[in-house]
């Protein structure tokens, strides 16, 4: 593939089958795997296996020569048409982009999209907790700690995100943080005061901190603070954390933000059973 300069490439997508190796020939490209957006110089290498949000362009500085090898199937049928339909130099339109994924093993990253928009509100609310629960089992599964976090604009998900500390080695990279991470390099800031941010658990001081600097308003949460911190105390040991709520420091700030929760706790703690304490 020759990426032009400053080419933003398709929206991000996931594929049900196929995995991609990437291969950098020539330049550097830009390429986002699973919400890491990052430059990759001539000669890197990278393995996208199948499931994985991924997309690729490159920066207004340079274009990019890159080899993509599929298994266990060709994927040439999908960028014959991508090509035949967005010839160079006409702008790329999302929605046509989507319906030609659809008929190649791909689909936007937005999965949650046409699933959640069809609930009436307090089942699309349950829906996203519930979803922000599942992200946080994955979390857990990948060797993290057990938090989830997601954005929803007029009743889309626009970004997903779990905790990251142990796989990104950043102890700053709460499910919270590496959401607003995704709003920013994903462009979508612009959104995040008109939307609602759904998390696994109230939010910590420091991530109440990076929503609001990044424009986030309003809250959902499952867990409280209060009860993880009793769920992640052995006993006989004296709790580590903040005592003060996110409430309290949401409605402190100018302009103000909105945290609604605790709820569903009894399923919000499942993903922390036998993690902290065994
Ligand atoms: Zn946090």
């Amino acid at each position: 593939m020759h990426l032009e300069a400053g080419w933003d490439g398709p929206p991000a997508h996931v594929h049900e089958r196929v995995d991609h190796l990437w291969y950098v020939l020539a330049g550097e490209a830009l390429l986002t795997i699973d919400g890491r957006r990052d430059r990759y110089a001539q000669g890197s290498c990278l393995f996208v296996p199948a499931g994985t949000p991924h997309a690729f362009g490159t920066g207004d500085d340079s274009a990019a020569a890159m080899l993509q090898v599929d298994t266990p199937q060709s994927l040439d049928g999908y960028f014959r048409e991508l090509v035949e339909t967005f010839p160079p130099g006409l702008p790329v339109d999302p929605a046509r982009v989507a319906d030609i994924m659809r008929r190649h093993d791909t689909r936007p990253r937005d999965v949650s999209r046409s699933a959640v928009a069809r609930l009436d509100p307090m089942e699309h609310n349950d829906a996203l907790l519930t979803r922000s629960f599942e992200l946080a089992a994955e979390a857990r599964a990948a060797g993290d700690h057990p938090f989830g976090a997601l954005f929803e604009v007029d009743g889309h998900v626009v970004a997903e995100a779990r905790n990251r500390i142990y796989s990104d080695h950043d102890m700053t990279a709460h499910a919270e943080t590496a959401l607003v991470l995704i709003l920013e390099r994903e462009h979508l800031l612009d959104q995040a005061g008109g939307g609602t941010l759904y998390a696994s658990c109230e939010p910590c001081p420091m991530c109440v901190g990076a929503m609001f600097w990044a424009g986030v308003r309003r809250v959902v949460f499952g867990l409280s603070s209060a009860l993880l911190m009793e769920l992640a105390t052995p006993p006989g040991n004296t709790p580590v954390g903040f005592t003060i709520t996110a409430a309290e420091i949401g409605g402190a700030a100018i302009p103000p933000m909105h945290f609604d929760g605790p709820h569903r706790e009894d399923e919000a703690a499942i993903p922390h059973h036998g993690f902290w304490v065994p």
